[in-house]
């Protein structure tokens, strides 16, 4: 921690290689030879639906969870036998787990009174750990008295007042109300970018991974589908699964052959040559869509033009959402901007649409989940 002279946990900080992690409950195969590695001082979030395995795994690397099989090495230390205390790693649970006769200073205090720390010693570190999440003067409030936002504070304070060489959050927001969440993603951030812990933190929500992360893993039916960037994993799902979970979408079923994909009548121009297999789909993110309104639109790039009529029209504040049936007869959903919307009025239904997708926003994603 930077206030404690030397002893910088970034300094402290410590990879995690998970490898070929398989856990068991009986029938259930919660993961099923999962594999990644977390760098030093990498914020890295699990992200998946509920049941994915998000919980299994942060609780197999926490020590919570013996695995079925499968190696967990921290730094130099293979931990997959070790009891958690022995790991050096910081949890915050979903529901905070803050003992409620405490006060925010005995919680915060407790991971130290545990490793037997002078008095002095934890007076100074609760001080300055509170200080950092910004409940300087809290300590001898009662927990009870605290809001949703404040006790997450608390969690996360005592998750990392012992300079933990690994901080791991599961859910640590999903208590919170959407605004505090937001605006707590960004401090967790700035306090991981203060600390430099390594970092891995659970959640179920896209949005609040690709805000914090510097990778995300995301996990399906307990399998690693993809380890990416947040960037990455969303301008290159690797298959429909991703891409319907992070961000908005909708698929059309296009035919690939010598190189080139067509939907209908229409040829396509691609962002990059499809792999090899003949049943593909059309990825079509909503921002990335053109009106063309009929008219010749001057661009640099090629413009993939996709024919059809509005059956649907939703004004939702920022945009409009629009349903769309092609002449290829499949219904996609695109958004209007509320700056393109003139005159306040949405498109009608029933009205003749023409959309434009630049060549280098046209990918196609395997047609198998
Ligand atoms: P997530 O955190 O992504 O929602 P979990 O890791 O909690 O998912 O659960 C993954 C799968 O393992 C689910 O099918 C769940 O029902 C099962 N599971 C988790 N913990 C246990 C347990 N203690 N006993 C039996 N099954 C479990
Ligand atoms: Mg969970």
């Amino acid at each position: 921690m930077e206030t404690s002279g030397s002893r910088s946990t970034a300094a402290r900080a410590l990879p995690v290689v998970i490898r070929n992690i398989v856990k068991h409950y009986g029938a259930v195969r919660a993961l099923d030879d999962v594999s990644l590695t977390v760098g030093q001082g990498e914020f890295v979030t699990l992200l998946g639906p509920s049941g994915s395995g998000k919980t299994t795994l942060l609780m197999t690397i926490a020590g919570f969870a013996r695995p079925t099989a499968g190696s967990i090495v921290v730094g130099d230390t293979e931990v997959v036998r070790l009891p958690p205390h022995k790991r050096d790693i910081g949890m915050v649970f979903q529901n905070y787990a803050l003992f409620p006769h405490m006060t925010v200073g005995e919680n915060v205090a407790y991971p130290l009174r545990l490793r037997n720390k002078p008095k002095a010693e934890i007076a100074e570190r609760v001080e300055q750990v509170l200080d950092l999440v910004q409940l300087a003067g809290y300590g001898s409030r009662r927990v009870d008295e605290l809001s949703g936002g404040q006790r997450q504070r608390i969690a996360l304070a005592r998750a990392i007042v012992f300079e933990p060489r690994i901080l791991l959050m599961d859910e640590p927001l999903s208590a919170l109300d959407k605004q505090l969440r937001e605006r707590m993603q960004i401090e967790i951030r700035r306090l991981h970018d203060r600390l430099g812990m390594t970092t891995i933190a659970v959640t179920h929500d896209q949005r609040e991974a690709l805000t914090m992360s510097d990778r995300v893993a995301v996990l399906h039916q307990g399998r690693l589908t993809q380890f990416d960037t947040p960037r990455r994993l969303y301008e290159r799902p690797a298959n429909r699964f991703v891409a319907e979970f992070i961000g908005e979408s909708s698929f059309l079923p296009v035919s690939v052959e010598n190189g080139t994909a067509r939907y209908g009548d229409t040829v396509l121009s691609l962002a990059e040559t499809p792999p090899g297999a003949a049943a593909q789909l059309l990825l079509l993110r909503p921002e990335k869509l053109l009106f063309l309104d009929g008219q010749a639109f001057s661009h640099s790039t090629t413009i993939n033009r996709l024919r059809g009529m509005v059956t649907e029209a939703v004004f939702q504040g920022e945009s409009v959402l629009l349903a769309v049936r092609l002449e290829g007869g499949h219904e996609i959903h695109t958004r209007l901007p509320n700056r393109q919307i003139d005159n306040a009025a949405a498109p009608e239904i029933g009205a003749p649409i023409e959309l434009g997708l630049a060549a280098e926003d046209t990918l196609l994603v395997p047609g198998d989940r």
